[in-house]
């Protein structure tokens, strides 16, 4: 596991989150943040968003009818 810190492209903060990758699947897993510019979250991205924080994805509207029970 490894710390990075990002800046979200939707808002503009900088994060300190996290970077590892899953032992078993070899996926890349972030924790504070979210990678939008590739891999499975791509279809959250706006424009030409790479990295969006977790206060923004979880306000995102498309993510919440996905992920809000
Ligand atoms: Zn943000």
């Amino acid at each position: 596991m490894k710390n990075i810190t990002i800046t979200c492209d939707r808002c503009g903060k900088s994060v300190e989150g996290i970077i590892d990758k899953c032992k078993t699947t070899g996926a890349i897993v972030t924790g504070g943040y979210y990678i939008v510019a590739e891999g499975s979250w791509k279809e959250f991205a706006r424009d030409t968003e790479e990295y969006v924080c977790d206060d923004c994805m979880h306000t995102d509207p498309k993510y919440q009818k996905i992920y809000t029970p």
